[in-house]
């Protein structure tokens, strides 16, 4: 089964790792309405690069996703090189929630699309407005390429799961390059960008996967607020775990595959106007 539950070490490694380390808090939100000035990411600074002068680190995503700049230039034999944004640094533990200004949340969903469940998420986030992200799975991916474009069309993030979910810690470092590698090729074939953000499956990331991340120009992101909608606790349990965990920053996990996603599309339908009442602004980031 697909899951994102980490070994209870694991699990505890990240906590201290939230606890130490202020570059596991990502200043997505930092350029709020007010037009405050973003503080970048901790860590490294990103290597220069003459397409990213309009790549600003911490950007609030506004209602749409302009499609990139490379995209729009003609593919000629003269044509220059496509405009990459810049590689972000090798981060040591993966971003488990966001800097926000004001009620500023995410919701993200794992391991589809899947034409069971998908849709009715996709429906929903449509209803109210609202964007999320979706790290997609390759081998889901490349049978529903439909739902990856409604993903991209609605503009909703759609971030990179691995291709077959390993257990990427135990994988040699060609394999995970594969993994990932494959996965950000078919985004790129699909929506005409890479993905910009990864998540390791079950939460468990190595030092293979922040390099090999970080060279195909993926920023880590985990999460705040596990769910744990794949163990199918009831509708009205996960509803209660996502208003319960609720806060300004909070990232919140769950599938939209990978098992009967059933309870998670219901909980959605739920939660989301509880949290919109509440005064929650929930967006996507924008690197
Ligand atoms: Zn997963």
């Amino acid at each position: 089964m697909k899951k994102d539950q980490m070994p209870t070490g694991r699990r505890m490694v990240l906590r201290i790792a939230a606890a130490l380390g202020a570059t596991t808090t990502f200043g997505l939100f930092a350029l709020e309405r007010n037009g405050t000035a973003p503080p970048g990411p901790a860590g490294p600074a990103p290597r220069a690069h003459p397409g990213a002068a309009g790549a600003r680190p911490g950007a609030l995503a506004g209602p749409r996703l302009a499609p990139s700049a490379y995209r729009l230039q003609p593919m000629t034999a003269h044509a220059p090189p496509r405009h990459r944004r810049a590689l972000p640094p090798v981060r040591q533990r993966p971003f488990l929630r966001v800097s926000g200004v004001g009620q500023s949340m995410v919701l993200s969903f794992d391991d589809g699309p899947d034409p069971r469940y998908t849709p009715a998420v996709l429906r929903t986030l449509r209803a109210y407005g609202v964007r999320a992200m979706f790290f997609v799975c390759g081998e889901m991916a490349a049978v529903n390429p439909d739902l990856l474009r409604e993903m991209a069309d609605d503009g909703h993030v759609v971030g990179n799961h691995s291709w077959s979910h390993p257990l990427m810690p135990r994988l040699r470092p060609s394999r995970i390059r594969d993994e990932l590698g494959s996965t950000s090729d078919l985004i790129e074939r699909t929506l005409g960008s890479p993905p910009l953000w990864y998540r390791a499956p079950y939460g468990a990331w190595n030092r293979h996967s922040f390099e090999i991340g970080a060279e195909l120009g993926m920023e880590p992101l985990a999460w705040t607020v596990d769910t744990l909608d794949w163990k199918e606790p009831g509708a009205p349990v996960i509803v209660r775990r996502v208003l319960d965990g609720a806060g300004p920053g909070v990232v919140v996990l769950s599938h939209d595959a990978g098992g009967d996603r059933s309870q998670s599309v219901a909980a959605l339908r739920a939660y989301l106007p509880q949290l919109l009442a509440a005064g929650y602004h929930l967006t996507v980031p924008r690197r």
